[in-house]
């Protein structure tokens, strides 16, 4: 799968391209370090992701932010949003839940659990049949 990954902070992005690695699996990362810089990337003309991985906690444009428009986007609202955060704000999980996201998953502290959180996600969303195009 083509994976957009929106996140700010690098130490996550490598996590997650180790974790990928790691596993043996054979998805493309692609990064953007927030909302503004995901959209630009998503309107470029460029093949689409097949899901993406949204932080929730970034500058300039948040990712609830990024996820409302997302969802009122005509072309873009069917890409399947997993929120993957340290954010555990029942009033984020609700607005999240409200704007139509396809999971959140809280990043746990040890590396084992993260791991296999995260190759859960990716086979989920392996198996799926996705809009496309
Ligand atoms: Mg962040």
């Amino acid at each position: 799968m083509h994976v957009l990954l929106i996140e700010d902070d690098l130490i996550e992005v490598m996590k997650l391209k180790r974790t990928v690695s790691k596993l043996h699996l054979k998805h493309t990362i692609v990064e953007a370090k927030n909302g503004e810089e995901a959209l630009s990337l998503l309107r470029s003309g460029e093949k689409l992701p097949d899901i993406i991985l949204l932080d929730l906690n970034m500058p300039r444009m948040n990712g609830i932010e990024f996820l409302n428009i997302l969802k009122s986007d005509e072309l873009l609202q069917y890409l399947p949003t997993v929120i993957l955060t340290t954010s555990e704000n029942r009033a984020d999980l609700l607005k999240c839940y409200q704007a139509g996201i396809a999971g959140y998953v809280i990043k746990p502290l040890k590396y084992e659990d993260y791991e296999f959180k995260l190759n859960a996600v990716l086979q989920y969303w392996e198996v799926n049949q996705l809009v496309k195009g």
